[in-house]
Order: C-alpha cells, then sequence, then structure tokens
C-alpha cells in the first residue's frame, strides 16, 4: 500500500507517469487544468497504489512524491 502526493501546479501533463504505473491507476484529468493551462495528473483508485514509486521516478519534474 502507498500514498502519493501530486504538486498539481508544477505538473505540465506529458503522462509519463500515467504510462508507467503498473497500476494504472493515473490520468490525465479532462477537466482540471493548472495555472499554467495543463491538463493535470489525477489519481483515480488510491487503494489500488502499490507504493512501487514508478511515477515519482518518471517524472521529470519531480512532481509526485511516493510514500509507503
Ligand atoms: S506508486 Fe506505483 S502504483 Fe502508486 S501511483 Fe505511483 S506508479 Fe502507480
Ligand atoms: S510525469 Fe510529472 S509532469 Fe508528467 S503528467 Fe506525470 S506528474 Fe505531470
Amino acid at each position: 500500500m502507498g500514498k502519493i502526493t501530486i504538486e498539481k501546479e508544477r505538473c505540465k501533463g506529458c503522462g509519463l507517469c500515467v504510462l508507467n504505473c503498473p497500476k494504472k491507476i493515473l490520468a490525465l484529468s479532462e477537466t482540471e487544468t493548472n495555472r499554467n493551462g495543463y491538463f493535470v495528473v489525477v489519481m483515480t483508485d488510491e487503494k489500488s497504489c502499490i507504493g512501487c514509486a514508478n511515477c515519482g521516478v518518471m517524472c521529470p519534474d519531480s512532481v509526485i512524491t511516493v510514500e509507503r
């Protein structure tokens, strides 16, 4: 079980974390943008996170912090 924190205002919406989550529980929002105008990444199923940290490692801007 893991827990992630997303600093949405720093997300560029590149989708790398979405592609590399083994549980497929990250998605780019179709409605929510940050102040820079990017569609931000959102967690779709918190209970399924295994804390593998792939998302945090893949993000080029260190937007995601993983706790486990
Ligand atoms: S820690 Fe792993 S399972 Fe959890 S959201 Fe990130 S990539 Fe997905
Ligand atoms: S990898 Fe980082 S910048 Fe790209 S969508 Fe995920 S959180 Fe946002």
